[in-house]
């Protein structure tokens, strides 16, 4: 058991450490790094009035309680040494190795953000302790001896300050020492967090317990009498240890309705043996001479919780018919109990690497890491990842079990959706129902503590988005989040792959001929894409196209402009419909087109001619087409009230310029004129004819734009095309 002890001497530490360290250059390099923490605090002095060498004496030996390795102690020492800077890191690194220093560094930077107080480094230091778990434990165990003895000196700070440092050691920290298995560490933190948060039910509690303690210590003193003699009678060596409840779990059981008078005449012992075979004999020696109450037993050694914790455990009817708790477990079991996955140093083994083992036993051992890892990789925000953390791993936890037994820890509003992503994401992403404790349930049922979960699965199922709605934790709508994003980028890679080659085709070029090495390589490179997936995937969405693409290898133009142009070659010509818009002098009803040769629009002279069997052709007066006939002439003229747009041709001369084609089509950017197509009919040497067909309101507007045309730069000559 941790002393609480202010006055902790270093004499103390080195005996505690004497029990479990054999390695004289361990314990020396311990003894330097406790006069060189003691000589840099020197003249320093705790809030509590103390020296401060008393709080890094402290944390060594709640830490060496733990049976921690030499580099952690040693970090345990120097851990407040580098929040003054004007220590240095590389005398620390130097002196006490690279893995003392970095642990030191690692509680510095978590212990610097928390100091800060604001939102954001409060989240971005319970992320660091969070992130610390998977990197090295260690950092861990000495932020909890660290803030263990903060706590149980809490009274020296104000209380607004005592308030929020209890609050955030329930929120962050007991419930990693929880998922660490460390239960002792856990156990006086929480008590200590309810004496600040709580203070009246705290010291009610206490009180009572007081009061009732004589009374209390000598009925489990006979209790552990009688069963002592049935065990020595039995020949089992052990050691039986009455055991006080923690103030804190009898303030959740009150919390619960229960009255304390029903939770204080709960007695609780404890019983140690060598062997798991023998905690089964001592079961059952005991519920021969004492009447188990019904559902209470619980069978931890065969069925370890998801923190490694192994026991067993029963109620049974005691002496004078009270009743006892009573925990049956090996000192080995009784190791993991109290000290969890910080059991896991080796010592055994020499040269081992007490920081890989641990790490190993953590991925071995410990289900919330596996989870803990996969959070890592997915949120980003410092935000996103504490608040998943909080609420997938860190909440208060069920434990449900698969068919086979394996229990399986969640929080608490889970449903079998959770469960399944949780056992496996292949076992979410093909699950087609849940059978709980045989019955099917639906998908959106609360799973209970102790429920037996069995997926069906099928081999061809796939996930729902509405499961997104109804799964609990963070992981598992990741994971189906994560499935639809694969199955929105498979389809996209395949969309950007087809118009990659459709434009390839349209280029006539092929595939292997376009992308060599090099020009893959540059493509990539000026589309900023990773590799051919994403960019594929890119164009396949949206977010860029094949053309330009394409274009860093292969482009006469500039793109953007090759584009518009495009547009406008491609465009279809609708006739324009005329009817009303000519009036045919002594004519109502007849058949009116204008004519394609000269294409006369609103504003020119016009005369009609008569066909044979199609109507009446309008031309302009001075076609050329219209010279030599005059007995089929009909007079017409443009209504006044035509609306529409008509088609006329321009030709155009001009010099060869790479934006001239651009540069015409930005003079119709006014909207009265609309290009139809534009095309190069020839180049010859310094000089290209153009011919560009719009749609224009009337003859005024048409004279502008030829007038605007001609200004340009590169244009020779505008002219109205007759064919
Ligand atoms: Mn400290």
């Amino acid at each position: 058991m941790t002393k609480v002890n202010q006055n902790i001497r270093f004499e103390d530490v080195l005996n505690l450490l004497k029990t479990y360290i054999k390695n004289e250059e361990e314990l020396s390099l311990i003894h330097d790094a406790y006069l060189y923490t003691k000589e840099k605090h020197q003249g320093e002095v705790r809030l509590t009035g103390d020296d401060y060498i008393n709080h890094p004496l402290n944390v060594a030996y709640i830490l060496a309680n733990m049976q921690a390795d030499y580099q952690t102690i040693c970090a345990g020492l120097l851990h407040d040494i580098l929040e003054n800077r004007e220590n240095s890191k590389e005398e620390l690194k130097e002196k006490f190795g690279e893995d003392v220093y970095s642990l030191v560094e690692g509680v510095t930077t978590i212990n610097r953000l928390s100091f800060n107080g604001d939102n954001d480094s409060k989240l971005a230091s319970q992320r660091k302790i969070l992130v610390g778990l998977t990197e090295d434990v260690r950092v861990i165990f000495i932020k909890l001896a660290d803030r263990l003895h903060n706590m149980r000196t809490l009274w020296a700070i104000d209380s607004k300050a005592q308030r929020e440092k209890a609050k955030e050691t329930l929120d962050i920290l007991v419930p990693i020492a929880a998922r660490l298995g460390m239960n002792q560490i856990k156990g006086e933190l929480e008590d200590l967090c309810l004496r600040y948060l709580k203070p009246d039910v705290y010291f009610s509690i206490v009180e009572a317990l007081n009061e009732t303690k004589l009374e209390r210590d000598q009925t489990v003193e006979k209790m552990i009498a009688e069963v002592e003699k049935i065990l020595n009678a039995n020949h089992i060596p052990h050691k039986i240890k009455g055991r006080s409840k923690s103030i804190y779990s009898i303030y959740k059981k009150m919390d619960k309705g229960k009255s304390f008078r029903n939770i204080y005449d709960l007695f609780a012992m404890r019983i140690y043996v060598n062997t798991e075979s023998e905690c089964y004999q001592v079961l059952g020696l005991i519920h021969a001479k004492f009447k188990p109450m019904p559902k209470r037993f619980k069978d931890y050694v065969a069925n370890p919780k998801p923190n490694m914790y192994q026991s067993l455990h029963t109620t049974v009817f005691g002496i004078d018919g009270k009743l006892f708790e009573i925990q049956i477990r090996t000192y080995e079991m009784d190791a993991i109990a109290e000290n969890g996955i910080a059991s896991h140093w080796s010592y055994k083994e020499h040269g081992s690497n007490v920081k890989a083992n641990i790490q190993n036993a953590m991925e071995q051992k410990l289900q919330f890491f596996k989870t803990m890892m996969e959070l890592r990789k997915e949120e980003t925000s410092d935000e996103a990842f504490v608040n998943s953390v909080k609420s997938d791993i860190l909440k208060e936890s069920i434990y449900v079990f698969t068919p086979k037994g394996d229990a399986i820890e969640l929080p608490n509003g889970s449903t079998p959706i959770d469960f399944a992503y949780r056992v496996h994401s292949k076992v979410g992403d093909s699950m087609v129902g849940a059978i709980v404790n045989n019955q099917i349930a639906p998908l959106d049922y609360v799973l209970k503590d102790g429920d037996i979960v069995n997926i069906k699965t099928n081999k061809s199922a796939i996930p729902s988005k509405e499961w997104m709605n109804i799964a609990y934790t963070q992981q598992a709508k990741n994971k189906i989040k994560a499935f639809f994003n694969k199955i929105d980028k498979e389809e996209y890679l395949k969309k950007g792959e087809e118009e990659v080659k459709a434009e390839l085709r349209k280029r006539k070029v092929s595939f292997n001929e376009f992308f060599t090495p090099e020009n893959t390589e540059k493509m990539l490179s000026e589309m900023k894409c990773a590799n051919m997936e994403e960019l594929y995937t890119n164009i396949g969405n949206g977010k860029t196209t094949a053309t330009l693409a394409l274009n860093t290898i292969q482009n006469n133009n500039d793109t953007k402009e090759e584009l518009i142009l495009k547009k406008v070659t491609d465009r279809e010509i609708k006739p324009v419909v005329i009817k009303d818009d000519i009036i045919v002098e002594g004519i109502d009803s007849i058949k009116v087109n204008v004519a394609n040769c000269c294409q006369p629009i609103p504003g020119d002279n016009i005369v009609g001619y008569i066909t044979k069997g199609n109507g009446i052709s309008v031309h302009r007066m001075n076609c050329p087409n219209m010279d030599h006939v005059d007995e089929r002439v009909i007079s017409v003229h443009w209504n006044d009230t035509v609306s529409k747009k008509y088609h006329t041709s321009l030709l155009i001369e001009a010099e060869n310029s790479k934006n001239v084609l651009l540069d015409i089509i930005s003079k119709t950017s006014s909207g009265d004129i609309i290009v139809d197509s534009i095309n190069t009919l020839k180049r010859s040497g310094d000089t290209s004819l153009i011919e560009i067909t719009i749609r224009v309101p009337n003859l005024e507007k048409l004279k502008k734009f030829m007038h605007d045309l001609e200004s340009l730069k590169h244009i020779i000559s505008v002219e109205r095309l007759i064919k």
